[in-house]
């Protein structure tokens, strides 16, 4: 038997012991999307954890969402009216911030390897270009230049610190990412002096840390560090972005971060200055706001062990099977959706409809009983689902994608 991850809270049976996403019962979802594989998301949900988040940062603090996490339309229509700024990573994802409502002035462009003409995109569109090398910034001031248009450039810092605990380490070290801390004061010197209108620093040191303590002391890094960087230019900064990192519990034992003390600690360092900061979170906001729905095809028996064949997997569910930035396959946490809170039962695999080992939901996890036809509920799939998944993989159709809302009952599709 392995253990299964916890399921996030909010989520509970209705009387016919059915699991209820935003108070829909799974099988009228599945009956509003039309069929299975499907991905739930709860913008109420959504709206719940950005008005957490507020109450447990320092007023003033600026949060933005990194749109990677989760595209989905509706999803980032909604984020659009609740959040203060959208970090993109793509000309695609800056096209849908845009269209979405963002305000270009509060979009930054993030990412390496930017073709010129998506920089070309941003600059007239207005957005604020995350610069990850000297390179990007010379390529930058020619491509405004060319457009007779005065660009946003900040600057992405490489910092010499890293995120402890975090899942991806993005700082630190040679990296892909960001200019190296060192070589920071001249590149905002030059910016200045080529008449580009400065919009700050970028500080961004890794992503899925559980550990508060690693969170505090990284930001309280980020702060000193822009501080620094600032009296050696002699240009402050008008906005740091100090990323953000905050990770969110998908395996047993894992224990969720908490918001309030991190809050309290940023607003010690950041107190009444003049300076504006942000935060930019992606899997925080969204993760646990997405429900993966699949169908049993098969209930199967091999060698004393029983397998529910499902309908879905891992082209729409990649992190789920333990191929995304993982090193050790651990089960997320899955429910059998129309004996929601029911006893465990048996022991089974929940595996995915592709040709391939690695194609795993659930491994030797106890469930109660489940037949074919009866749905699996993969949790926290709201962050790093659909998009980050082979979804071309063996050639099975894309998964289906909900937005709903418990005060609008309708899809928001
Ligand atoms: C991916 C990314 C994020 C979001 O990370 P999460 O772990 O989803 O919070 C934020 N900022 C940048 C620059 C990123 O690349």
């Amino acid at each position: 038997m392995k253990p299964l991850g916890p399921i996030p809270p909010g989520y509970g049976a209705d009387a016919a012991g059915q699991l209820s996403i935003g108070g829909h019962d799974v099988a009228s979802l599945i009956g509003m999307a039309g069929d299975t594989p499907l991905f739930v998301y709860d913008l109420a949900m959504v709206a719940a954890r950005v008005a957490a988040l507020r109450a447990a940062m320092p007023a003033g603090l600026e949060i933005h969402y990194a749109i990677k996490a989760n595209p989905f339309v509706p999803l980032v229509e909604a984020m659009a009216r609740m959040v203060d700024g959208f970090d993109v990573a793509s000309e695609g994802e800056l096209v849908r911030a845009i269209t979405a409502g963002m305000g270009a002035a509060h979009i930054s462009f993030a990412g390496p390897g930017k073709r010129t003409r998506e920089l070309e995109a941003a600059i007239r569109a207005g957005a604020t270009i995350n610069l990850e090398s000297e390179r990007e910034a010379e390529r930058a001031l020619a491509a405004a230049d060319g457009l007779g248009l005065t660009p946003r450039l900040a600057v992405r810092v490489n910092p010499e610190f890293e995120l402890r605990g975090s899942g991806m380490r993005m700082g630190g070290g040679a990296k892909p990412f960001g200019v190296d801390q060192a070589r920071v004061v001249p590149l905002v010197r030059r910016l200045v002096a080529a008449g580009a209108d400065y919009r700050g620093l970028h500080i961004f040191a890794g992503s899925q840390s559980l550990d508060g303590a690693a969170i505090i002391e990284t930001q309280a890094n980020s702060v000193a560090l822009a501080h620094r960087i600032d009296a050696e230019s002699g240009a402050r900064a008008p906005l740091v972005n100090l990323g953000g990192g905050f990770g969110i519990p998908y395996f047993a034992g894992d224990k969720a971060i908490d918001v309030t003390a991190i809050g309290a600690a940023l607003a010690d360092w950041i107190g009444d200055e003049p300076q504006r900061y942000a935060i930019e979170l992606g899997r925080w906001l969204v993760a646990e706001a997405g429900v993966y729905l699949t169908r049993i095809v098969e209930r199967k028996d091999s060698h004393g062990k029983t397998f529910l064949v499902t309908d879905g997997g891992l082209h729409h569910q990649l992190a789920a099977s333990g191929n995304f930035g993982t090193v050790v396959r651990r089960n997320y946490p899955v429910a059998v959706a129309g004996r929601f809170g029911d006893d465990a039962e048996e022991e089974v695999s929940v595996v995915g409809c592709l040709c391939t080992p690695l194609d795993r939901l659930a491994d030797d996890a106890m469930l109660p009983r489940a037949d074919e036809g009866d749905v699996i509920a993969v949790f926290l799939a709201g962050a790093y689902g659909a998009t980050a998944s082979p979804a071309a993989f063996l050639g099975h159709p894309p998964a289906r994608e909900i937005a709903i809302s418990a005060v609008n009952a309708a899809a928001l599709t």
